[in-house]
């Protein structure tokens, strides 16, 4: 059986003999750029039903068809994390989310704090890289990116039962570890550019649900440091125990 060199995110429901129209942009990419032909194999996910290996049955420039025909997984959901960050320059914001997409996150939250420099994100855009990184790295599941949120607001309404992992840039050096043994939902708060306030500081460190936790001897980049702590989450209570 021919390889399939292409992973596709949909929007339609998959099953069994079930067809997908594709987009002017997927005929294009499938069709335009990597030459595939009718009856080439492709692997399609959308979120929900699982990646099937799917094959092409209409090739045209500008449109196509593809029929499914069997599961390759089963929908893998990733550990209830969030990536809560204060979005930083347009590039390094783009490399949180597509980190954070590979590395399991289940949602990924802008959020806007005191000293955030950037007051506005494109959430479509930032979406779109999550769907790619999700393409790229054989997940099955792309993370929801919100909108931008205030962080006073994000912690009015946090979820009953969700801890939070607050990474305090002065911890640096202080020996707050991530303490391996509250399971459950969890989120990872990582700030900007120029640190948390004092203000907020305070506030962070006096919510119940809060561990301070700190990264390490140096001040890390806030895209280093969501890596950073998405890694050592992960490994103390996400899926690569
Ligand atoms: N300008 C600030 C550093 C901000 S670093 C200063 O010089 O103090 C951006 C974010 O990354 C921080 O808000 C924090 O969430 C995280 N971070 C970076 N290094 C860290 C460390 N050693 N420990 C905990 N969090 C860290």
């Amino acid at each position: 059986m021919k390889q399939a060199k292409v992973r596709l995110y949909v929007e339609q429901g998959l099953g069994e003999g079930q067809t997908i129209p594709l987009t002017k942009e997927q005929a294009h990419y499938l069709f335009g750029v990597m030459r595939m032909a009718v009856g080439d194999p492709v692997l399609v996910f959308n979120g929900r039903d699982g990646e099937w290996r799917c094959a092409v049955t209409v090739a045209n420039k500008r449109n196509g068809e593809l029929v499914c025909e069997a599961q390759t997984k089963p929908l893998q959901m990733p550990p209830d994390l969030w990536l809560c960050f204060a979005p930083i320059k347009k590039a390094r914001t783009d490399f949180i989310v597509e980190k954070a997409a590979e590395m399991g996150a289940a949602r990924i939250v802008p959020v806007s704090t005191d000293f955030t420099n950037s007051e506005r994100i494109r959430q479509d855009r930032l979406q779109a890289h999550a769907v790619e990184a999700a393409e790229q790295c054989g997940g099955t599941y792309v993370p929801e990116v919100s909108d931008l949120v205030k962080l006073d607001r994000l912690l009015a309404e946090w979820p009953e039962g969700r801890q939070l992992m607050f990474c305090d840039e002065a911890e640096v050096g202080s020996a707050k570890r991530l303490a391996a043994s509250t399971g459950g939902p969890w989120a990872i708060l990582i700030g900007p550019e120029g640190g948390f306030s004092d203000a907020e500081r305070a506030r962070l460190k006096a919510l119940p649900f809060a561990h301070v936790v700190s990264l390490g001897p140096r001040i890390l980049r806030a895209d280093t440091a969501a890596v950073a702590a998405m890694t050592l989450w992960q490994q103390s209570l996400g899926d690569w125990q």
